[in-house]
């Protein structure tokens, strides 16, 4: 049976990547800096498996997605949403 992906949470990504990882390597590298100091400080092992991260976790989490999601408008001038969804 193939294990289900963990895909990249930032909008219109779906890039495959290990289920601890909130983004796939390109969109943590867009994520700015003190955003990911929040999301590590806020990481508890185990949370990507029991599905229940902090909530200081899902609001990092929350605005990284929507930095990361900014900061690719800014590079390409795209519309960054999916379509019907987000
Ligand atoms: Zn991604």
């Amino acid at each position: 049976m193939k294990r289900q992906e963990h895909k990249c949470h930032a909008m219109r990504c779906g890039a495959p990547c290990p289920p601890k990882h909130l983004f796939c390597a390109r969109h943590w590298k867009l994520t700015p800096q003190p955003l990911k100091e929040r999301i590590c400080a806020a990481y508890r092992p185990g949370q990507e498996k029991d599905k229940k991260p902090s909530k200081e976790w899902l609001k990092a989490a929350l605005e990284a997605r929507w930095a990361v999601a900014r900061a690719e408008v800014l590079v390409s001038g795209e519309y960054p949403f999916a379509k019907g969804g987000e």
